[in-house]
Order: structure tokens, then C-alpha cells, then sequence
């Protein structure tokens, strides 16, 4: 077997059907200490291919042989590779391409453009964070998944909580509302997130469950932050298997009586994905729901395959701009276009826009200008338990 020590250099391979491109990568990956070679025929890939290679940089365009084919190559290889794509042409095909590496299971990290500047390369192969598959290895059978039926207990025992995410509006820095997003306070793991209880409910078909359990929470929690002083909106998600009943609505209108609220302080938000699912249902459900005046919001927009015409039939009351675009939208021109574009099409259909995933000043002053409503990311705050919530906002209306 063979062991690969730190002391080993990392092992590099380009394909770019220009020779003296190819040459200028490996020399400076050279430089960096790998142990690269380069080539400029694409039909010589398999004899230069071994399993321990650690970056691929790969020319899209390439006469005989193109880069999307040796995708699919590489992927059937099996590889681990960390991947580099480069083209003369312009993003676009990058980012398609980038996304067909991703969907056949390729690690992409990075793309490049012709003509490909000296620092942009030694960037990019200094950011690359390899990971001794050994240890990934060892980590992976450590760190075992929570059972479904440790699932099940932690409704039995309440471990289950919604944390909450402030939303800010960008005019007046003034509490636009918060954002339920549950946590599982684990006995033995500890705090563990959406990304671990969404897929394991889902398999265990406890979605339902998981709903209202959240649901519950929030219009208690709401109504607490009235006592305290605070009236603010909720916003919740919505999974798909909660359009199979007709009566949400009523059950929703229910509990904001039982818990004193006004119908303005809540918001279901629903993904487009969620929508495609039980669409007629959900059309039904929605429009009685914004008939009871609770707000509906459309969540993580752009990623899902709603047409225009759907979106204008559907009530919403409010569009999130999905975080992949915001993150990327002071440096990425296509990212830009596209939340420019969402700013002014929800503006068009009389909703409010949000942006999530603002993570610096930079990007808050980017969506200031572009003139979004209101802002949700860790450069405003990090979801928080229900009762810090207050003391929170008191502090950031003193200071
Ligand atoms: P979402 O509804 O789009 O929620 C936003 C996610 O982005 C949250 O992740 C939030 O913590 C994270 N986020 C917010 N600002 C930033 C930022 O500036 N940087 C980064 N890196 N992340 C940020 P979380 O809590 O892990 O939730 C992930 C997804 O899981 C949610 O995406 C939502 O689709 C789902 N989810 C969470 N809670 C619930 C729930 O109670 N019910 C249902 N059905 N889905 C839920
Ligand atoms: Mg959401
Ligand atoms: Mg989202």
C-alpha cells in the first residue's frame, strides 16, 4: 500500500492542447513544490493517469479530444482528484462544466480563464486543502450518523429546538423579523444542525412531525417576545409533505388565536422544489393561506425550475435570493447579473426581497445599492436560541 507522508510531494498533471500553456502550469506548480507534468496531447491521458494523482488541471477546449469528455473519463476512473478547469472561452462554460464534474461525483476546485494570470494560478493552487484519505478514512467510521431511532427519542425527550436568524432591513437597520431553523440538542453529540436532522427525518418520514414540532415552538416563542416587549415576524420552512393537508391553514389560523398573534407575524416560506411537488394542493393551500393574510415567502430563488408563470400565480409576499449567488456577487460577474435581475423581478411583482448568505460589509453595501429590502447572513448575526433573541436586539438598537 502506499503511504503518502507530508514529505511527499503532491502530484500534478495538465492537459491543454497549447503547448506553452501546459508549460507555464506545470512550471509553476513546479515552483509550488509539486511534482507536475504536463502534456498537450489529450489522447495520451490514460498512460500519464494513475490513482494517486492530486489535481487535474484540464483545458476545456481541445480539438480532438474535449475537456467534457475526460470528465466523464476521469469520473468512471474513479478519481479523487482535486480538479482545475480552463478555458478560453467565457464563464459560462465553465460553470456548466464545473456543475457536470459535480454531478458525476468530481471534486472541482477552482476554474480559470484564458489568458490566465500568474497569481490567479498560484492562488488557486495554494487554496486547495487536500485531505489525507487515510485519515478521511478514520474520521468517517468515527463520526457515525444519528439513528433514526435516536431520532425518535429526541422527540420524546425535546431535544429538538428551533434557533432563529435575524433579518434586517437595509433602510433603516430596523428588525425585519427571524428565521426558524432547527437544531437537535444531542444528549452525547452535541449541537447538531439542519444539514444532519433534514435528510435523517426525511428517510425516517418524520417530516410532519418535525414541522409542527417546529411550528409549535415558533408561535410560542413569538408570543413570548410580545410579553417581553418585542413583536416581530417568524418565518418558517416549509417541507413538501406539508402540502398533502388541506387544512394547514385553518391549523395555522388556529394557533395564531390560541397564542394571540397577528396573522402579519408569520411567514411560511416554501422552496421551489417544494412547490413542484404537490402543486395543485399546494396552489390551493397557499392562496387560502395569504387569504388568512399570512406571509409567504419564496425560498432560496434561482436554484429551483419555476416559470414565470407560476411564480405570478402563487401569492408570495416575499423572494430570497439564494446564498450561492449572493456569496458570489462581488466577485462574480454572472452571480451578479443574476441577483440584480431577482432584485428587480420580485420588485416588479410587488414582493419584498430578501438576501441571504451576507457574510461581509462588502456584500451588504453591494445589495444596499442595488437596492434589496432586507438582509439575513453571519455578517448580521449567526441563528441564535429563541431567548437571546431580544437581549439581542436591544443591544444593537443602543450601541
Ligand atoms: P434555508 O431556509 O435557505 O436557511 C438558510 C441557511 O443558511 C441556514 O442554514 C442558515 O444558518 C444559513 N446561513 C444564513 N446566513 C448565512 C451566512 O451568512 N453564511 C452561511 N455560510 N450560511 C448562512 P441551516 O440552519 O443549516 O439550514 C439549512 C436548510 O435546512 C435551510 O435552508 C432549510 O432549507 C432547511 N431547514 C432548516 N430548518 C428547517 C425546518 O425547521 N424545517 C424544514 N422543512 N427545513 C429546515
Ligand atoms: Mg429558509
Ligand atoms: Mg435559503
Amino acid at each position: 500500500m502506499i503511504d503518502k507522508t507530508k514529505a511527499q510531494k503532491r502530484k500534478l498533471l495538465v492537459i491543454d492542447d497549447e503547448p506553452e500553456i501546459g508549460a507555464f502550469i506545470r512550471d509553476v506548480a513546479y515552483e509550488m513544490d509539486y511534482d507536475a507534468v504536463a502534456t498537450h496531447r489529450p489522447d495520451h491521458f490514460e498512460q500519464l493517469y494513475s490513482d494517486n494523482l492530486d489535481v487535474i488541471v484540464l483545458d476545456l477546449v481541445m480539438p480532438e479530444r474535449d475537456g467534457v469528455e475526460l470528465l466523464r473519463v476521469i469520473a468512471n476512473l474513479g478519481s479523487n482528484a482535486s480538479i482545475i478547469l480552463i478555458s478560453g472561452y467565457d464563464k459560462g462554460v465553465l460553470h456548466s462544466a464545473q456543475k457536470l464534474a459535480s454531478e458525476q461525483g468530481l471534486h472541482v476546485v477552482g476554474t480559470l480563464t484564458k489568458p490566465i494570470r500568474y497569481s490567479d494560478l498560484e492562488d488557486l493552487l495554494g487554496s486547495i486543502v487536500f485531505t489525507d484519505k487515510d485519515a478521511l478514512l478514520e474520521i468517517s467510521s468515527f463520526v457515525e450518523l444519528p439513528t433514526e431511532e435516536e431520532l425518535h427519542n429526541a422527540f420524546r425527550n425535546d431535544e429538538l429546538e428551533p434557533f432563529f436568524q435575524p433579518k434586517i432591513n437595509f433602510s433603516n437597520n430596523s428588525l425585519a423579523g427571524v428565521e426558524a431553523l432547527i437544531r437537535w440538542n444531542h444528549p452525547e453529540r452535541g449541537l447538531l444542525g439542519a444539514d444532519i436532522i433534514i435528510p435523517l427525518a426525511e428517510a425516517a418520514g418524520l417530516m410532519d412531525m418535525l414541522s409542527t414540532e417546529v411550528l409549535q415552538q415558533s408561535f410560542k416563542r413569538t408570543s413570548q417576545w410580545l410579553n417581553e416587549g418585542l413583536k416581530t415576524n417568524i418565518a418558517i420552512n416549509m417541507a413538501p409533505c406539508n402540502f398533502k393537508d388541506l387544512n394547514l391553514p385553518e391549523w395555522i389560523a388556529d394557533n395564531i388565536n390560541k397564542y394571540g398573534l397577528g396573522t402579519d407575524q408569520i411567514t411560511l416560506e416554501v422552496t421551489e422544489t417544494t412547490l413542484m411537488q404537490e402543486l395543485i394542493k399546494s396552489l390551493d393551500i397557499l392562496t387560502r393561506l395569504r387569504m388568512k393574510k399570512v406571509k409567504l415567502s419564496i425560498d432560496d430563488f434561482g436554484t429551483g425550475y419555476s416559470s414565470l408563470v407560476q411564480l405570478h400565480r402563487i401569492p408570495f409576499s416575499e423572494m430570497k435570493i439564494d446564498q450561492s449567488f449572493v456569496m458570489r456577487a462581488t466577485t462574480d460577474k454572472e452571480a451578479l447579473a443574476i441577483v440584480k435581475m431577482t432584485i428587480l423581478l420580485g420588485h416588479e411583482l410587488g414582493m419584498a426581497v430578501v438576501a441571504e448568505g451576507i457574510e461581509d460589509q462588502a456584500t451588504w453595501e453591494l445589495l444596499t445599492k442595488l437596492g434589496c429590502d432586507i438582509a439575513q447572513g453571519y455578517f448580521i448575526a449567526k441563528p441564535m436560541p429563541g431567548c437571546d433573541i431580544v437581549d439581542w436586539d436591544n443591544k444593537r438598537v443602543r450601541s
